[in-house]
């Protein structure tokens, strides 16, 4: 299984609009970040994780133009704003429908933010046959997308709550500030996890920072853990050498083999 980042930045990426860097060299590459997405790939089914605002670049830079299904981990708009792009990415599908995997709560805030996709008033102009459509998860519900077994898992984010999986030894924790109780069952003795750590001091209480991501790491005993979700804070080099063996920070194009 192949797990590319597509976008390793906090909402706002780095640089941020009107270019501010923060305390993020720009001569360092892996400094600059796109909004959170990753694309999870086993060779036969492939599921894109969240459409966020950088999503039509975050594609072509990686030649995709079809998955089989985008699941989507909570509404905030670093999540959702490139569902803008998908009548026309319906073209490249051959007919073949989207599923879009959704708890409910995240489903009724899109179908708020892009209403006119969901009004059958609107004759919305799609390119081909193709249509996106949603597929309720209640997690921790255990689902199967195409030859993919996802373990799905609450994860608290500030006021909501946003989803989480697990693949095999693998898990994706992006947007949390904490885990209740029976999520963390899953995320003892992964191989490999990527993490939320939006910012290198605890100063945004609905995401996690350095020192809390690398002691949840440690508590879960994760062979290797990415911190990702990474705002203008984070400088590559800098905060890398605080780092512990086994955690590092992730980047954009980063692809892992599991
Ligand atoms: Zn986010
Ligand atoms: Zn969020």
């Amino acid at each position: 299984m192949k797990i590319t980042v597509l976008g390793s930045g906090s909402a706002y990426g780095v640089p941020y609009a009107g270019g501010g860097w923060g305390a993020c060299d720009p001569k360092q590459p892996r400094n600059k970040r796109t909004t959170p997405a990753i694309f999870i790939d086993d060779g036969t089914t492939s599921v894109l994780v969240d459409m966020g605002p950088d999503v039509k670049e975050q594609l072509a830079r990686h030649n995709i133009s079809k998955w089989d299904a985008t699941f989507f981990t909570h509404p905030h708009a670093d999540h959702i704003a490139g569902m803008f792009h998908l009548p026309i990415l319906m073209s490249h599908r051959d007919g073949k429908h989207l599923p879009m995997y959704v708890d409910r709560a995240t489903r009724k805030d899109i179908e708020k933010v892009w209403w006119y996709m969901f009004d059958p008033a609107i004759k919305l102009e799609y390119t081909g046959a193709a249509r996106p459509y949603w597929v309720e998860m209640i997690p921790p519900e255990k689902m199967k997308i195409g030859t993919l077994d996802i373990q799905t898992f609450w994860q608290m984010h500030g006021r909501i709550q946003s989803v989480g999986m697990k693949l095999g030894k693998f898990a994706y924790s992006t947007d949390v500030n904490d885990f209740p109780p029976e999520s963390e069952e899953h995320l003892y003795g992964l191989d490999v996890w990527m993490v939320d750590c939006n910012c290198l001091t605890g100063t945004d209480k609905s995401h996690s920072y350095v020192e809390k991501s690398v002691a949840w790491a440690q508590k879960f005993g994760v062979k290797k853990t990415y911190l990702t979700h990474l705002d203008y804070t984070i400088d590559y080099d800098s905060v890398s050498k605080m780092l512990p063996a086994g955690v590092e920070l992730a980047y954009d194009g980063l692809v892992i083999e599991i």
